[in-house]
């Protein structure tokens, strides 16, 4: 399908492609698993602050509708693109089917800066999309969350013009909402934990000490910056991080806590007292135990593949690593990876808890949701590890193959309407 065309798109395929051909997925099944569902392009104007009118394109794709609603992020980045936004979708597709979520994936972004837009922009943009995307979404249909470059406020205005227009409040149209307005306790949290619990129970299958263990983190978001305050929890030394605007080394450890405090003043963590600078492609191929991508994809590529020199690979971003790249880790058995599509779970696991709260106006407590979101991260790494362990292939081929047959066994229960 030519309009989805992008290389992290041809990337999904590839992927797609070789399980299929593992599984030995008949041909008449592949393109109805691969192609999304649905896909929505529309053009967004808004009133800017300088009295001008602005426009920007924002996108929506729907994977696959056969498990349940749709469900997965929204991307503000000036690089989104509708193939990009397919590829996510997918992924996520992969994603809640080899967790047990009753979703189907999802993803949506709009080709924007949001680091250099005033609020008021970003909110009118945010509220011209919502309205614009509302013959396509619904709590049973479709529900949106935050990811790269958005947050909860951007979910708050979401929930709020979605409720406007249905004429009552309906919390259950986004997850990643504040807690005031039903949000889930942990939702924030959720992903960068997931990443710090998976990491440390992949030291068994490593024998790595974790206290004794460092870690370097590329993006200080949402995701970087909980993965790096879990892993330090862990007893983890935290020894470089970057972002979009540079980074940060020191050998001896950061602190992390005056780091955060650092990158809230500055928006960025260079800069920071007591470290020394470091660039994107240092951070990946620096000695560390554990390397945490957590921001952009196709980031570790066959070009930096070989020179990675950490013992974990946890892939806290979507579509960190190329099919390429794969390759030459699979030639690599001192490294463990830890696959984006179990790495990163946590956050739509407790996007489902939240919807599943909303749904019931029903609340739980922190611990519960941590609980429950363990057990859940728990029952998907024991089930992959040991598929990878028996068939003899990557965490990765283990992961997308539980996800792809959960997804084509209940199409096949379903049968192809009419
Ligand atoms: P965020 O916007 O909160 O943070 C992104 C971070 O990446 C920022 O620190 C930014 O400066 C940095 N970054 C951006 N471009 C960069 C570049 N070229 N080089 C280095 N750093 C760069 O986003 P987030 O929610 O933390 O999402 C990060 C990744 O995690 C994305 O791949 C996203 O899809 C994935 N993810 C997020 C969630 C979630 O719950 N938010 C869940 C699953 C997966």
């Amino acid at each position: 399908m030519e309009i989805y065309d992008h290389p992290t798109f041809r990337m999904a395929c590839r992927q797609f492609d070789s399980v299929a051909d593992y599984l030995e997925i008949p041909e008449a099944d592949r393109g109805r698993l691969k192609y999304p569902k649905r896909s929505m392009t529309v053009a967004l104007p808004i009133h800017c602050e300088d009295g001008t009118i602005k426009v920007f394109t924002g996108y929506r794709v729907q994977h696959h509708l056969t498990l349940g609603p749709t469900k997965g992020g929204l991307r503000y980045h000036p690089e989104v693109t509708l193939g990009e936004v397919a590829a996510l979708a997918m992924w996520m597709s992969w994603k809640c089917a080899l967790t047990g979520l009753p979703y189907g994936g999802a993803k949506g972004g709009i080709a924007c800066d949001p680091g250099a837009m005033p609020a008021v922009e970003l909110e009118r943009l945010t509220r011209r999309y919502t309205q614009e995307m509302i013959p396509f979404i619904g709590p049973l249909v479709d529900v949106m969350a935050p990811d790269l470059g958005t947050n909860e406020q951007i979910m708050a205005w979401m929930m709020d013009t979605y409720s406007m227009h249905m004429g009552h409040t309906v919390p259950s149209i986004v997850t990643g909402k504040p807690v005031g307005l039903g949000g889930s306790q942990g939702r924030r949290e959720a992903t960068g934990r997931g990443v710090g619990y998976l990491v440390n129970r992949a030291t068994d299958a490593t024998g790595l000490d974790i206290g004794k263990a460092t870690a370097a983190v590329q993006g200080f978001g949402n995701v970087g910056s909980i993965a790096a305050l879990s892993l330090a929890r862990y007893g983890v030394k935290i020894i470089a991080v970057t972002d979009a605007r540079g980074g940060v080394y020191n050998p001896g450890g950061l602190n992390l806590w005056d780091l955060e405090k650092h990158a809230a003043r500055a928006k960025t963590v260079a800069g920071f007292a007591e470290s020394e600078p470091i660039t994107n492609e240092q951070l990946l191929v620096l000695p560390c135990d554990i390397l945490v991508p957590a921001a952009l994809e196709r980031q570790i590529t066959e070009a930096n593949a070989g020179k990675i020199q950490c013992r974990i690979l946890a892939e806290a971003a979507n579509g960190p690593t190329t099919p390429e790249a794969d390759v030459i880790l699979s030639q690599r058995p001192e490294i463990f990876v830890i696959p984006d599509v179990l790495c990163n779970a946590g956050g739509v696991v407790v996007s489902y808890f939240e919807w599943v709260q909303d749904l019931q106006s029903f609340f739980w407590s922190e611990t519960e949701v941590v609980d429950k979101l363990f057990r859940i991260l728990e029952t998907a790494y024991t089930q992959i590890l040991t598929l990878s362990r028996k068939q003899k292939i990557p965490m990765r081929q283990a992961a997308l193959s539980m996800g792809i047959k959960r997804v084509l066994e209940a199409k096949r229960m379903r049968g192809l309407f009419p």
